[in-house]
C-alpha cells in the first residue's frame, strides 16, 4: 500500500499545477463581444433566428447547413476587418442564407459594406454578381481587394 502511495505521489508531482487563476478579460475581448452584438442588432428581427442557426449550428436547436460566405463575413466583422452597418439591409443577409456558395468578396467602394458574390469556376458555373450598387448607400460595388490598403487586404 506504501507502495503504491508513493507512486502516486511520485505521479502527481509530474502532473503540472492546474491553473487555478480566472482568466483575465482582455480589451480586445469586450471589443470582439460589442462586435458581435451590433452584428445582430443589425439583422432583421425577421432574419435573426435563421441567422444565428446558420452561424451557429452546434448551438442551435434548428441547426442549419453551413454557410461558410455568412461565417467569413461575421468573424471579418468580429474580428474588426470588415464594416457593420447599423441595419444590414434584408436582402443581402438573404443572399447568405439562401446561396451557402455565397462569399463575401465583394466591397462597397464608399461605406466599405462587403457583399456576396457567387465565385465561378473554369470550365462550370461563371461568377454570380449579386449587386452592382450598395444596397446601404448606393456607392459603387467593386472587388474586395481592389481597396488594397483597406483592411490590410492584399492587391490582386
Ligand atoms: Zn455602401
Amino acid at each position: 500500500m506504501n507502495n503504491l502511495r508513493n507512486r502516486l505521489a511520485n505521479l502527481e508531482s509530474k502532473i503540472p499545477a492546474r491553473v487555478t487563476a480566472k482568466p483575465q478579460t482582455e480589451p480586445a475581448d469586450s471589443q470582439v463581444v460589442a462586435r458581435f452584438d451590433a452584428f445582430f442588432s443589425a439583422v432583421s428581427p425577421q432574419q435573426e433566428r435563421k441567422v444565428f442557426d446558420a452561424l451557429f449550428p452546434f448551438a442551435s436547436d434548428k441547426p442549419d447547413m453551413p454557410h461558410h460566405g455568412l461565417s467569413l463575413w461575421f468573424l471579418e466583422v468580429a474580428a474588426g476587418k470588415a464594416f457593420c452597418p447599423s441595419r444590414i439591409p434584408p436582402e443581402v443577409m438573404t443572399i447568405y442564407l439562401d446561396d451557402p456558395a455565397a462569399q463575401p468578396r465583394n466591397e462597397c467602394a464608399a461605406c466599405g459594406l462587403r457583399l456576396p458574390i457567387r465565385p465561378g469556376r473554369q470550365g462550370g458555373p461563371a461568377m454570380v454578381n449579386y449587386f452592382s450598387t450598395c444596397p446601404v448607400c448606393g456607392g459603387k460595388v467593386q472587388w474586395y481587394y481592389e481597396h488594397g490598403n483597406r483592411h490590410n487586404a492584399r492587391k490582386v
